[in-house]
């Protein structure tokens, strides 16, 4: 999208959803007539920039955008379209956000400095940025005493790398999500590194000119280990054990990970007990 839309100058933005524009001001009308100067992600953030002005969106898990080169005549109103957000350009393409069924995550801002968003201010580096050097990752794991996986996931230290994705990324540089960031050997640190570049490297290249509604499949099919408990390890053959938790779960290779050793899952021996 951000190849086509810079330098495009917005010519409306129309809210579907009041619920899904999180700021009062300054208005979103206050955007039209002022070009886009540049398109960038900061983690799951996509920020647009409209002249000095930010327009930032959250897709969450059931939003996306929907990039038109012709987009529709027909206004969006409050309440009576799925699309939460239009946003018209002058050459008579433009972009739509739209959130699938009930869950309400999308989330729009219209700031001053992108800073002022939630979320973006706290958010760790980008790893595909190229100051992302395996020195700096290397200093920031010695510097968190936490699980490697836990690390990896956390939005404030490293921008961007989901579940699934440290999942993968722990899986492909054959390290326990277990181990402890500041205890992995120059080796280990070494691996990990090359391991998410290439894991995210990969992502981009698999979403890169895909429609969302292919994005998902493409992302699932290509996952080695991720959401895959019960299936054969494609590189050993062991199976893929999950371990749960409250709210979500892990999938890793006991063998090519852990030494062959499963981890405990702390949901099996609460039931156990
Ligand atoms: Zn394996």
């Amino acid at each position: 999208m951000g190849d086509r839309a810079v330098g495009q100058v917005i010519t409306d933005v129309e809210l579907g959803s009041i619920a899904v524009l999180k700021t009062y001001s300054p208005q979103p009308s206050s955007l039209v007539g002022r070009p886009i100067d540049g398109v960038s992600r900061h983690g799951k953030f996509i920020d647009v920039d409209v002249d000095g002005t930010h327009l930032i969106f959250h897709l969450a898990r059931a939003g996306w955008l929907r990039w038109s080169e012709k987009i529709p005549k027909t206004r969006v109103r409050p309440g009576k379209s799925p699309i939460a957000l239009r946003v018209r350009l002058s050459d008579e393409s433009g972009f739509d956000l739209t959130e699938a069924g009930t869950r309400k995550g999308l989330a729009a801002y219209v700031v001053e400095n992108a800073n002022e968003v939630p979320g973006v201010a706290r958010l760790g580096p980008d790893p595909l940025d190229d100051d992302f050097t395996e020195d700096a990752f290397a200093s920031i794991l010695s510097e968190h005493n936490k699980q490697i996986k836990g690390l990896l996931r956390d939005q404030s230290v490293i921008a961007g790398v989901g579940n699934a994705y440290s999942d993968e990324i722990l899986h492909v540089a054959k390290t326990s999500p277990f181990a402890m960031a500041p205890k992995l050997s120059a080796e280990q640190v070494h691996t990990v590194y090359l391991a998410l570049r290439e894991t995210l490297l990969g992502a981009v290249a698999v979403a890169h000119g895909k429609p969302a509604a292919e994005l998902k499949d493409a992302k699932r099919s290509g996952m080695r280990v991720h959401g895959r408990t019960g299936e054969d390890c494609p590189v050993c053959g062991d199976v893929v054990r999950e371990v749960s938790f409250a709210d979500t779960s892990l999938q890793y290779c006991a063998t090519c990970q852990t030494g062959g050793k499963p981890l405990a899952d702390r949901r099996m021996s609460k039931l156990l007990k």
